[in-house]
């Protein structure tokens, strides 16, 4: 049955795609089955998994109108190894139609619960707002793994989203809980991120993820090429990390209630 996660920040351009299909192909990579869910009307980790957005006759939209199951609307992201459930600009209209509807916070949840047998993990890939996507993202999941930069402003947004997890969990989805904070784009020469990574070693303790994913050209490069950087460049920096992320995500998992 799988564990299912939101990669989840409201800040945009944070690095939670590009955690996303990496991580995913990282699991893949050590025989993991996973199933990416893209969450964000822009459909970029849709494209970054090798899938034309355009030309999908199915996407998440559907799931959520409860107009097709999983099973019918996932494609393959062949070379990347995982299934993805794509997104694209349609489900922005999702936003207003399901405010209409009953169920309108599970309507994920129960989609992935039908899904769930036939994956070891089911990563969501969130919009940079806490809209009702992302709300139907957190309560699907079992946690959320929150990438961020090592920079100023870094913890006071951090604040906002612990509090949003924390409403959720009391109200809406008691399994969830933050399973850790992802240090990324990060570049040690760089005083103030060493700064900033130690205060939230202080605050957040083990909640903070051993791996450390540097800033890496390559992992910036691999989308235009429809791929994970794990894929795309094996050998990098980045891609290295995020095959050690990979495995230290299934030994916390293995440890997980
Ligand atoms: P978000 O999904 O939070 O908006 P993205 O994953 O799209 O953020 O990343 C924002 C930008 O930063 C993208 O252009 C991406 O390629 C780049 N990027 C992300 N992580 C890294 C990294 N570790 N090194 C270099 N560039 C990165
Ligand atoms: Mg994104």
């Amino acid at each position: 049955m799988a564990k299912i996660f939101c990669i989840a920040n409201q800040k945009g351009g944070v690095g939670k795609t590009t955690t996303t299909v990496n991580l995913a192909a990282g699991l893949a990579k050590v025989g993991q089955r996973v199933l990416v869910v893209d969450l964000d009307p822009q459909g970029n980790a849709t494209m970054g998994s090798g899938v034309d957005k355009r030309k999908l006759e199915l996407t998440v939209y559907d799931v959520l109108l409860e107009s097709a199951s999983i099973a019918e609307a996932k494609t393959r992201a062949d070379k990347a190894g995982y299934d993805i459930l794509g997104a694209n600009r349609e489900l922005a209209g999702a936003e207003v139609e399901l405010v209409e509807l009953e169920r309108r916070e599970a309507r994920l949840k129960s989609a992935l619960a039908e899904a769930a047998p036939d994956y070891d993990f089911i990563l969501i890939d969130c919009p940079p707002s806490l809209s009702m996507l992302t709300l139907n993202g957190l309560c699907s999941a079992h946690g959320v793994i929150v990438p961020m930069q090592c920079e100023y402003f870094a913890l006071e947004g951090l604040t906002d989203l612990v509090n949003t997890i924390k409403q959720i969990h009391a109200n809406l989805n008691p399994d969830l809980q933050i399973i850790g904070l992802l240090r990324v784009m990060f570049d040690p020469r760089i005083t103030l991120q060493q700064q900033v990574s130690d205060q939230l070693k202080a605050h957040f303790g083990n909640k903070v993820f051993d791996t450390v994913i540097p800033r890496n050209v390559r992992l910036a490069e691999a989308p235009s090429y429809g791929l994970p950087g794990v894929v795309f460049d094996p050998s990098s920096k980045g891609a290295v990390a995020f095959v050690e992320f990979a495995k230290e995500m299934v030994a916390r998992i293995g440890s997980m209630k």
